[in-house]
């Protein structure tokens, strides 16, 4: 059976906008070699699936169609370059709310285990550039991936222990390849 992906968005995917959250799809970036990325890893995983932090919905920045009207462009991307995005889950809460959804929280991961039955945490992967992100993967027994960037988390992020450091998606692609997957 495929591993799956569960991949962060902000960072990882597509350019952060630090301090302020990409609000429209003009604000829209993916980080080079993402889109490369992400058509690899659709041959390599059974289940890939976007767990991002959007609290600006719940901040009044951006409403929900915003929102999704960014993924829209997002997945259309995707899918003309080759990939495969099975579902992208957000927690539109501000931090203080205390939701079960907000990284590292677990809220989205056992949304996605309900909605694809087939989804294995102990044969799952997640590839973050935070701190949250890793929690998260470490809380529900994933192997973690911390993709480099993140300058303001630096020196927490530093003595992390993480399964991978790589500093893109295409590198962590490039070694989820080689690794052959019945390994991962
Ligand atoms: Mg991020
Ligand atoms: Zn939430």
């Amino acid at each position: 059976m495929q591993p799956s992906l569960f991949l962060d968005r902000d960072g990882v995917i597509n350019r952060r906008t630090v301090g302020d959250y990409v609000r429209r799809p003009a604000d829209f970036e993916f980080e080079s070699g993402a889109l490369e990325a992400l058509r690899v890893l659709a041959g390599l995983f059974g289940r890939i699936v976007v767990v991002t932090n959007q609290a600006g919905v719940g901040k009044g920045l951006m409403s929900g169609a915003d929102l999704a009207a960014v993924h829209r462009k997002m997945l259309h991307e995707v899918r003309r370059a080759g990939g495969r995005m099975d579902r992208v889950y957000h927690c539109p809460h501000r931090p203080d709310t205390g939701c079960y959804c907000r990284k590292p929280a677990t809220g989205m991961a056992l949304q996605a285990r309900a909605d694809f039955p087939d989804i294995r945490f102990e044969h799952a992967w997640i590839v973050g550039d935070s701190g949250s992100d890793m929690q998260f993967g470490l809380t529900l027994g994933m192997k973690t991936a911390l993709i480099a960037g993140k300058s303001e988390e630096a020196q927490a992020l530093a003595g992390l222990v993480v399964d991978g450091r790589f500093e893109s998606l295409l590198e962590f692609a490039g070694y989820a390849a080689k690794r052959l997957v019945q390994h991962l």
